[in-house]
Order: structure tokens, then sequence, then C-alpha cells
């Protein structure tokens, strides 16, 4: 595992790169993972498919087990800024989240999507709308169609009650489906007369965007950050 330079941030959308200096290598890939968290100060308890490889016997979690050799990793620890592993159900509380049963890729474009708008200026303005992403939510029967954004193809199935909300098919949807079709209050699915309004929006918002993440990780890092 190439641990030199580790993509923090909205990887691989959004990369911000830090120094970690370091390559490691294992016969058993989910104990390689494991440690890798430890390296980079995530929780292995919020790693889902660490329960799901030990279940099918592909390797181990258990660190009494693993053990390490080479440098130690206290040297090379350096904690790592994954803004889309956090809380997410409570981070946006102006708008209405569901994301139970979302994996990892909706995850991290849900956040990447709520945090666009945030950077650039539209996030209060659409607050009270309903975002859905994975396969486990509950939706109440009595919200408005048009308030329902359903992100990625898990959240088809709420078509049958809600069959005029928002539906942003994938799996999953393309990257900025979801802060586009906010702003449009349409389904920006990447239909061919949509592309030319999604491409220039895209590039307008690339700078501030960038711009903002450069501003989080700064924070998050402190001055500290190269
Ligand atoms: S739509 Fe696809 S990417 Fe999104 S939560 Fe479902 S399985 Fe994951």
């Amino acid at each position: 595992m190439d641990v030199m330079h580790a993509a923090s941030g909205y990887s691989p959308h959004t990369p911000v790169p830090i120094e970690v200096d370091c390559v490691m290598g294992s016969y058993d890939p989910v104990a390689l993972d494991r440690i890798a968290c430890e390296l980079v100060g995530i929780d292995p308890d919020g790693v889902d498919y660490f329960r799901v490889a030990q279940e099918a016997g592909l390797g181990t979690t258990d660190r009494e087990s693993i053990q390490v050799i080479g440098d130690d990793l206290a040297c090379c620890a350096t904690k790592m800024w994954v803004p889309y592993l956090e809380d997410i159900r409570s981070r946006w509380p102006e708008y209405e989240v569901h994301c139970e049963g979302a994996c990892s890729s909706c995850q991290a474009l849900l956040t990447l999507n709520m945090e666009t708008l945030k950077a650039i200026g539209a996030y209060e303005e659409n607050q009270d709308l309903v975002i859905v992403a994975g396969g486990k939510n509950t939706l109440s029967p009595h919200t408005p169609d048009e308030k329902i954004m359903l992100h990625g193809n898990c959240t088809r199935k709420h078509l049958k009650e809600h069959p005029n909300a928002f539906f942003l098919q994938g799996c999953p949807p393309g990257e900025g489906s979801l802060y586009m079709s906010v702003l449009r209050k349409e389904a920006m699915t990447g239909k061919p007369e949509q592309t030319p309004w999604i491409r220039e929006r895209m590039e307008a918002d690339a700078p501030t965007w960038r711009s903002y993440v450069e501003k989080e990780a700064e924070k998050f890092y402190g001055s500290a950050k190269q």
C-alpha cells in the first residue's frame, strides 16, 4: 500500500494530499486496511466493509492478532481529514437528510454536494428540502414530492409513494447531480439536453469549490499543514 501522499479531503473528486511517507505490505489485505486506518486516524469501527470481510473469511481486523513490524506506527501516524466519514445524518440540520444504508460512494457524494451548496452560497435558500440516499430510509407520506431529492438507484422505491419526487438515477449518480438538481429544481442526470448547462456550471463553480475545500482543510490541519 502506497501511503506516501495520502489523498485526504473529498477524494477522489477534490483531494487534499498529505505527506505520510509510508509504504506498507501484508499477505492479509483486510489487516493491511485495518492498520492503515490506525495510521491515518480513521475509526475502524466505522468501516462497514471490515465486518463483511471478516465474516467472509477474507482476513482479520482483530488488532490483537495483527503484528506490525518495521517502523513504529506512531512515528508515521497522521490524522487525515475525511469529511464524509463524519456523522452525516445531523450535519446539515437545515435540511432533512436521510442516509440509512447509503454506501461510501453515495455518502461521499452527498457530503460533496451539500458542501458545494454552501461553497457557492446556495445552501440557505433551499434549506427545507428532503435529501435521501441509501436503501433503508422511511419517508413521511405527507412530504410534498417537490421537496424530495432521491439520490441514487437505492432510493427508487420511494417513487411509489412520491411519484413526482426528483429522482437522480445512477449507482452512484453523477458527481454534481445533487447540487445542480437543487439549483435547477429538476433531476440533473446528464441527459444530452442538460449537458451544456452542467458543463458551464461545473466550470464556473470549480474554483469556488476548490478554494472552499482548501479553507476547510486549513481549519482541520491548522497552520502546521504544508
Ligand atoms: S445508489 Fe449505489 S452508490 Fe448509492 S447507496 Fe445505493 S448502492 Fe451505494
